[in-house]
């Protein structure tokens, strides 16, 4: 199996400096709770995972993880460009379609939001680093978009024009964490193919950032691909949620859409161990994932979800 993964944290910051997941026993000693994968775990089984930097600072309680504070820090978008590109030497940073050719796990750059942009040259800045993608917000409404909660406000009048910039420039658009309304002016939009990267289904669990059914009903136009992550908090409710709940989720939008539109975005390392999909705890477990899809959905279907879907929509976008 080569999966491709389109949401992993693989940069956080602690204090001011980014820490590389796959630096697995700095990021164990720093986050014990989390969720952990050594670039070994990653190179067989993966073929490519976007890769997002968060820019904000954690003021970690070492004793206790969950205590922490955040805050926004731009700066640190530029380390963790930098830091990715000097560590991985041992990766392939994808800045167009022919670099999803190569064989060795390929990584490619986004960066999930930016509080503050006053102008589409700051993602234009990004971009000629090598950065692929984009999202609009957090859990925060920014100068771009509103955010998940706000379903009546959408994207502001410099959300449209970096949408256009982001086209031409062949970079792609995440819509993850925005609100229905922004979600929906994308999806109805963008001339390029969107990922939403990683949300759960708000028809079996009414979480804020899920996607509801009219939004879902946007991608076959689109073209783009919705990827569902092993948050427990998205899924259910339930004390433990099992691979068969997860695969229900996928279940849900090939009986509504058809297959082509949905694919794994994890999020692996954003969740604590206690909040994952029982069994996933671990990037080694998505063989078990493999496993019940192709039980229960078929194989046509399963090798859909774990990468047809969304190399599609990665290489209709970098040209
Ligand atoms: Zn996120």
């Amino acid at each position: 199996m080569k999966a491709v993964d389109i949401h992993q944290d693989l940069i956080m910051t602690y204090g001011n400096e980014p820490v590389l997941f796959f630096d697995s026993e700095k990021w164990k000693e720093i986050s014990p709770d989390y969720n952990v994968g050594t670039y070994d775990d990653y190179k067989d089984d993966y073929a490519l995972v976007v890769n997002a930097i968060r820019p904000y600072v954690c003021e970690w309680d070492m004793k206790d993880v969950h205590g922490r504070k955040i805050s926004f820090d731009e700066n640190l978008i530029e380390k963790g460009i930098d830091g990715a590109l000097s560590w991985w030497s041992k990766l392939s940073v994808v800045k167009s379609s022919d670099d999803l050719t190569k064989e060795w796990l390929k990584v490619l750059i986004h960066i999930e939001w930016h509080d503050n942009i006053d102008s589409v040259d700051i993602v234009k800045n990004w971009y000629e680093k090598g950065v692929r993608s984009f999202g609009r917000t957090w859990n925060n409404d920014t100068t771009l978009s509103w955010a998940h909660g706000s379903a009546e406000k959408g994207l502001t009048p410099l959300g449209f024009e970096l949408m256009e910039a982001m086209n031409s420039w062949w970079m792609i658009i995440d819509t993850a964490h925005m609100s229905r309304q922004g979600m929906k002016e994308l999806l109805q939009s963008s001339t390029k193919p969107i990922l939403n990267s990683h949300s759960n289904i708000h028809a079996i669990h009414a979480h804020s950032r899920n996607i509801p059914d009219e939004i879902i009903d946007l991608f076959p136009k689109n073209g783009g691909v919705i990827g569902l992550s092993l948050y427990k908090p998205f899924i259910s409710t339930d004390p433990i949620v099992t691979i068969d709940q997860y695969v229900e989720q996928v279940g849900y939008i090939v009986n509504r859409i058809g297959d082509d539109y949905v694919a794994l975005g994890s999020d692996w390392h954003g969740i604590p161990k206690e909040k994952t999909v029982a069994g996933m705890e671990s990037v080694k477990g998505i063989h078990l994932l493999y496993e019940r899809m192709n039980a229960k959905l078929g194989s046509i279907t399963t090798e859909k979800f774990f990468h047809e879907n969304a190399m599609r929509v990665i290489k209709a976008n970098l040209g």
